[in-house]
């Protein structure tokens, strides 16, 4: 049996995150959305996925990693989007703890596909080291772990793209879960 964790970026309490200003729609809602699609697909039998999110809690962010490390997944993936503050930076990118040869694998499967999803520009796979955004999950957590920034929230060409986009997204975090798994299988 593999175990996959599923982590919602962000938090409906306290930030959802970065947000598009026109729309109003944030990281969290969107990717609360991606997650509840994964959850509802039919999966294979020796798959299970399991869906985290923060609690309501001032470290809501160490607390959902000591849950998800209590689960023992195999892997774990974070869903997030990116925001340059400008509305001007567009592309996907996918981050891996620099120390993580099958995190950075994953990355680059991960990487690979959500560019051809949604066609925006390939800013590519980033290796996060100490003190860099995404280190304290990508660190904390035991199992290979990645987290996917695959547009750029406060760019509205980039929402407009995987709103529209939306089903083609959610079979493509599929396919890369489920190559992932397969990643895996080589490795151990
Ligand atoms: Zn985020």
């Amino acid at each position: 049996m593999y175990k996959v964790a599923l982590v919602v970026g962000h938090s409906k309490c306290f930030s959802e995150g970065a947000m598009n200003e026109k729309t109003g729609l944030t990281e969290w809602i969107f990717n609360k959305n991606v997650v509840s699609a994964l959850q509802l697909m039919s999966w294979p039998d020796d798959v299970e996925i399991l869906v985290f999110e923060r609690p309501p809690t001032p470290r809501g962010l160490h607390d959902v990693v000591v849950e998800v490390n209590a689960y023992d997944p195999d892997l774990a993936f974070s869903f997030h989007a990116n925001a340059s503050g400008s509305g001007l930076a567009s592309g996907t990118e996918v981050l891996y703890w620099y120390r993580s040869m099958i995190g950075k694998k994953v990355a680059q499967i991960a990487q690979k596909a959500l560019v051809d999803c949604l066609g925006l520009p390939d800013r590519g796979t980033k290796p996060i080291a100490h003190g860099e955004r995404g280190s304290y999950f990508l660190r904390k957590v035991y199992s290979p772990a990645i987290i996917f920034e695959p547009f750029f929230i406060d760019n509205d060409r980039d929402l407009l793209t995987a709103l529209s986009k939306f089903s083609d997204l959610v079979v493509t975090y599929q396919k890369i879960i489920k190559e992932a798994i397969n990643e895996i299988q080589s490795v151990f």
